[in-house]
């Protein structure tokens, strides 16, 4: 999970890109960074941490050209260091070449020991430099072919952009995994992995970029060409359960409506009497209120959330149980004491936030608990740039329902059916991933890894 941010012929590019990743810091806060060029030169700033904490006014000042280029990062492959903070920025045969990518690649360890093994020397542990190094080997005339060159022998989710002296180019995989779309601010051209970057600047969102498509912004023009005709499309419906901001449009889709569509869904699959619905905030916020509206049980906000948690905080000696979830949420007692209560939360991964929220609400005087996820249990690693852990980790794949009803402590547990989940997004199953629920995976290497089977 990370965000993606660019912006072509703009002279404010890199204010704009700042602002973008401003509203993308929900896909990832270990690391960020911006990359502009003037068409001679790059300008690079990247730190560790949160946008705000990262980029000053002189680093903004500092940071010329009217193109850039803009990442936000999880880590999900190679380790949490400066080094791998993006974009990442090489000098090849056609000058300067950065790159910023969202999502995972799954073959990236073959191929990166076959490219060492032929002398590429890697500079980090990030799986996207091994794009950097196949492109720059590629015999192909223009960059636009390198890349599409490049991008045949990965396998695995990436949403990209690249910047180069006086270009800025655009990718997706075949697959479509992750989201990447297009917009326009006058004369300049956006990319983003969320409409909601285009907001905050008031660009208008024209498309998406199509899965196994290159866009390359050049001249002031915008020029599409196709690298794949892959038909299979496999959109990451994590996405519209978790990962994406609401007031985004992915796949060209409303966030919202699908997710307050799960929460209906879920109402429908799991309806139970009681006095409220809460929600574990801020990522359940929307299904818990398409539940409510679907069951007719009011909602109460049950969670008070703290927004201003640094990124380092002290517990004191004296041990207090469960201090990392209390330190981010307060139940509101007042809601919820001698209540019979629905608690609407997004997915469990291992399960251990819901254990500590449930033995927080207990003590708040809460009478019955029902716990409902809209979700189906994650039964499955992902390999495409989510961190959802190895299988060993993940509660659903290692017990059943009632051993996690019984493990987290309530009256009742609903997960939402497959079926549910598809269903309340209007699209068809087949141009979803669903592997984390299904073991399905649709290339070959996360099958291998995962015993798991083709779809
Ligand atoms: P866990 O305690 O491991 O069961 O985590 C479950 C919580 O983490 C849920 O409340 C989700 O909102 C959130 N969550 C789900 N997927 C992810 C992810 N890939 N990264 C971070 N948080 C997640
Ligand atoms: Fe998304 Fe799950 Fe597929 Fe990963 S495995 S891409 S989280 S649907």
């Amino acid at each position: 999970m990370c965000g993606i941010f660019g912006v072509y012929n703009n002279s404010e590019s890199a204010k704009l890109t700042y602002l973008g990743l401003y509203a993308l810091q929900h896909r990832g806060q270990e690391s960020a960074g911006i990359i502009s060029s003037n068409g001679k030169k790059f300008f690079s700033k990247l730190g560790m941490g949160q946008v705000s904490e990262i980029f000053n006014k002189d680093d903004l000042n500092y940071l010329r050209g009217s193109n850039s280029i803009g990442h936000v990062r999880y880590s999900t492959a190679g380790s949490t260091s400066l080094l791998n903070a993006q974009p990442l920025s090489i000098k090849f045969v056609g000058g300067n070449l950065a790159i910023a990518h969202n999502g995972n690649l799954c073959n990236a360890k073959k191929l990166r020991d076959k490219l060492e093994k032929e002398g590429s020397i890697f500079q980090t542990s990030s799986d996207s430099e091994v794009i950097l190094h196949l492109l720059a080997k590629s015999k192909k005339k223009n960059i636009e072919e390198k890349i599409a060159d490049a991008l045949t022998k990965v396998e695995g989710a990436y949403s990209l952009l690249f910047i180069l002296d006086k270009k800025i180019i655009a990718a997706r995989d075949p697959y479509g995994f992750r989201p990447l779309c297009i917009g326009k601010l006058k004369k300049s051209y956006v990319v983003s992995s969320e409409t909601c970057a285009f907001d905050i600047i008031s660009a208008e969102y024209i498309r998406d970029i199509e899965p196994g498509e290159i866009v390359s912004f050049h001249n002031g023009k915008m020029r599409s060409i196709k690298f794949s005709q892959n038909k299979k499309r496999a959109y990451c419906i994590f996405e519209y359960i978790y990962f994406a901001r609401p007031d985004s449009k992915v796949y060209g889709k409303s966030v919202y409506s699908i997710r307050k569509n799960l929460g209906k869904q879920l109402a429908k699959e799991s309806d139970v009497g009681a006095d409220c619905v809460i929600s574990v905030p801020d990522s359940a916020n929307v299904a818990a209120v398409g539940y409510a509206e679907q069951s007719k049980i009011p909602f109460q906000i049950g969670f008070i959330r703290n927004h201003y948690i640094g990124r380092t905080f002290i517990e004191p000696k004296q041990e207090i149980r469960d201090f990392g979830a209390k330190i981010k949420y307060n139940p509101v007692t007042e809601t919820l004491k001698g209540k019979k209560i629905v608690v609407i939360d997004d997915s469990i991964v291992r399960g251990t936030t819901s254990r500590k929220l449930i033995r927080m609400l207990k003590h708040a005087g809460v009478k019955e608990i029902h716990h409902r996820i809209s979700s189906p249990p994650i039964k499955c690693p992902c390999f495409y740039g989510i961190d959802t852990p190895r299988k060993s980790e993940l509660i659903a794949a290692n017990k059943s329902v009632e051993e996690i009803r019984k493990y987290i402590g309530v009256n009742t547990l609903h997960y939402l059916s497959i079926d549910g989940l598809v269903k309340a997004t209007g699209m068809k199953k087949e141009d979803f991933c669903l592997a984390c629920f299904n073991n399905c995976y649709p290339e070959k290497s996360p099958r291998k890894a995962s015993n798991g089977k083709s779809c």
